[in-house]
Parts: C-alpha cells; structure tokens; sequence
C-alpha cells in the first residue's frame, strides 16, 4: 500500500521478472514464441494472460497499464497509440451503435468534432448541456436512450472545473456511467474515480508523460459501475471468440472480471480497430510518469505566478485572466475541493488588442513556444480560436468561453521570472511603449 510517489516509480514492475534490468526494458518484438500448443490454446483462450502479439498487449505497455492502475487504485487499463484512441474507443464502447452521449461544451476540439464525423456515421447522436455549471442541466439533457455523460475535470483553454461528484449522482441515477478526461488534471491534482467517475481517460501525450516527445493514450476503470443495468447488452454477448477450452459460450464478465469495460475494448476496438501503443512509446511515458508530481507541482506554482503578473496587467494590455487562482474567478470554490494543490498549469487571458497585435504579440514572445500542445516541460503559448478550436463552429466557440482575442498559456519548468520577462519584452514590443 505505498503512497502516490512512491507508485509511480515502482508500481506494476517487478526487476526480477525482467532479468533484474532497472529500467523498464522496451519489448521490441512484434509475437512472442508459444512454444507449446497448451501454451497456445491456453493463450487464444484468453487462460493465459502471457503476451501473444504486440497489437493486443506488450510486456513494457504493461507496466504502464498496472502502473497507471494503481495510481488511481482502479482495477483495469487499456493504453492506446494517443489520446483521441482513448476517448473514440470509450465512446464507441459505451454506445455501442446506438444511443446519445451526452457532454459539455468545454472538450478538446478533437473530442466534440468526433462526435459530429465518427459516431454520427456510427448512429451516436450527441447532445450538449446547456449550461455545464448548473447541474439540472444535466438532468434535464439525460434523454431514454443517453449512454454515457462525457466530461473533462480541467478544461482547456479557460481551467475551469466541475463539479464532477454532484454530475456523477446524475449519471448514476439516471442508470448511466460518467466518463472523465483527466488529461489537463493528471492524477497527481485529481483521482476522479474518488469523486464517482466510472471510466477516465487520459491524452498522455500531455501532462501525463510531460516532455513533448509521445503521442499515446490510456483507459481506466474501476470495475464498479453495473453494466448489468440493462442498458449495456454490449457486454453480456456472447461472441465465439470468447468461448472456453471446452467450447462454453463466454461474455465479457466472465472473461475479463476486473475490467469488462476495458476488456471489451481490447478485445473488439484495440484487436479490430488497432491503435497499439509502441513499446517504445510506452517506455517514454513511463520514463515521464517518474517525475510526474514534482513537474505538476512547479507548472502549477508557476501558472499562479503567471497569473498574479497578467493580474497586474489588466487596464494596461490585458483584458482579463481566466484561472481559479485569479481574484474573482467562479471555479476558486469547486478548485478548494477538487484540486487542493492546484488547479493545474493552463491558463488563458484576453488581449487588450487588434488582430494585428495579437499576431504581432505571439510571434514576439521568445521563451514561450508557439504549438498546439500543452502539458510540455517547456511553457507553450497559441491563440485557441484560428488553432487548436478552430474546429469548433461560432456556436460552440462560444459554448466553450473561447473568444478572438483569448490567448492559452501552458506552463513548463523554466525560470519564472524569465517568462514573465519574456511576456512583458512582448506587450512593450507590441504596444509600443
Ligand atoms: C490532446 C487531448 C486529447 C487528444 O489526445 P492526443 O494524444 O493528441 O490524441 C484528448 N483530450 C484532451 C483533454 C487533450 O488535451
């Protein structure tokens, strides 16, 4: 029963079942010898849970898997080749063909486009609640044939948060999961399954793994929610692929009983639709999980730091800073219960000029990387709407709070008195003082 820091440097690996290598060892093989045809039949059985073939599970993927298992002390996971794998696949899990998801307007660009280009083509109809701050609004969206409440804990670009305990009441009573994307939070700010979530998500491409090196994704779940409900047939069938030794039919709980979520999804999405982890990219993962709290920890202590600088901006170049630790912000309630240690390193504030100065403004900064992704070690800076929510059609921009002069921070390990230099040496540039 060790604590989070020690977990995520030891959890799920054993050296002396990897010839005592102390680096967990990169499994480039593609199949793994059966040797004997017991063996084989013990494994195409699913009796046996030796590594077959790499699409479907990988000794060093594994390690993440347990890993990230005992982070959240959950019971099962899936890692993925990115985080888009992890949130399709959830989705396509839980519908199964059929029914609603229903989400806020607050999600990665990527997430609420699928819903409009994979699962409409895949008879998933979507609906968005109105207003993500009031729960009755949740209960007022929940239709008879809902599936599934889809949520992120932290959002992007404008850090809000949710209250996800009182949203995982609705889903429950209404007979359906909620499935949370902790990509933004990490499991070092926030375990969402101690509020009541059923399944999170994570792009580890972000924060998770934290170096801008790998794209990859993972699935969690905790094995409690009762998708014996009625609601979810899905995985009760009975495919012949799942069938024993001795020929008896098989579902879902019989063959995987700590995780029928994430078992289906190996056994139908991963097999089928293929997005594996690499090896290698699962090692990169791990190698960044090392380091996890004391990265969140300073990108957290940093993006206040941030904060309380634009603060001091705002009247001169900066029209206002959305983050809980900003003076007046409406999530600094729900971040106290939330997210104790910070409510994470993204930040967004709006800038006091034309377009023209907003170009002009992004491309004077030095320090602060101008890309379309978050969570690095390094401090990123993007202006969401013509980028990374460009997607988004004027309606549902305005959903998610994201507006033409809204500019994204997400912070890294540097020095911050260099960033705020650096963002000061760029207002003074622009705005010609
Ligand atoms: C980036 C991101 C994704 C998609 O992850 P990829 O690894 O880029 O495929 C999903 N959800 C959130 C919240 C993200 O930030």
């Amino acid at each position: 029963m060790a604590r989070f820091d020690t977990k995520k440097l030891h959890a799920g690996y054993d050296p002396k079942d990897h010839n005592y290598a102390v680096s967990v060892p990169i499994y480039a093989t593609t199949a793994f010898e059966l040797d004997t045809v017991q063996r084989s039949d013990d494994m195409f059985s699913f009796d046996s849970w030796d590594p077959l073939y790499t699409r479907l599970s990988n000794p060093t993927t594994d390690v993440l898997e347990a890993r990230l298992v005992e982070l959240h002390n959950a019971t099962a996971a899936v890692s993925l080749a990115s985080g888009m794998a992890a949130v399709t696949y959830a989705l396509l899990n839980v519908t199964a063909g059929s029914g609603r998801i229903l989400a806020t307007p607050r999600l990665y660009g990527g997430s609420i486009d699928s819903f409009t280009q994979v699962f409409r083509e895949n008879n998933v109809k979507y609906d968005i609640v109105e207003d993500p701050d009031d729960i009755e609004s949740y209960k007022k969206a929940i239709q008879p044939d809902t599936k599934v409440i889809f949520i992120e804990s932290l959002t992007n670009p404008n850090a809000t948060v949710l209250d996800i305990e009182a949203i995982a009441k609705v889903a429950h009573d209404a007979g359906i999961p909620l499935i949370v994307d902790n990509t933004l939070a990490t499991p070092y700010l926030l375990n969402p399954f101690e509020f009541g979530a059923d399944v999170v998500v994570y792009s580890a491409t972000k924060g998770l793994s934290g170096h801008g090196n790998v794209v990859a994704g993972v699935i969690i779940e905790n094995n409690k929610f009762d998708w014996k409900n009625g609601k979810f047939p899905q995985f009760s069938d009975q495919p012949y692929f799942l069938r024993a030794q001795d020929g008896s039919s098989r579902d879902y709980f019989d063959v995987f009983p700590d995780g029928p979520f994430t078992g289906r999804i190996r056994a139908i999405h991963l097999n089928y639709l293929g997005a594996a982890l690499a090896p290698f990219s699962g090692y990169l993962v791990l190698l960044g999980l090392e380091t996890l709290s004391e990265r969140v920890q300073k990108q957290v202590d940093n993006a206040e730091k941030i904060v309380e600088y634009l603060e001091t901006r705002i009247g001169k170049e900066v029209l206002w800073v959305k983050h809980p630790h900003a003076k007046n912000n409406p999530y600094s309630e729900l971040a106290a219960k939330y997210f104790p240690k910070g409510a994470g390193g993204i930040l967004s504030f709006g800038l006091d000029g034309t377009a023209e100065q907003r170009k002009d403004f992004l491309e004077a900064v030095k320090v602060w990387g101008f890309q379309a992704n978050i969570g690095d070690a390094k401090s990123l800076i993007i202006n969401p709407s013509t980028t990374t929510h460009t997607e988004l059609n004027p309606e549902l921009q305005k959903a998610a709070d994201i507006q033409d002069n809204t500019i994204r921070l997400s912070l890294g390990l540097e020095d911050p008195q260099d960033l705020i230099d650096d963002l000061q040496q760029a207002f003074d540039k622009v705005f010609g003082l």
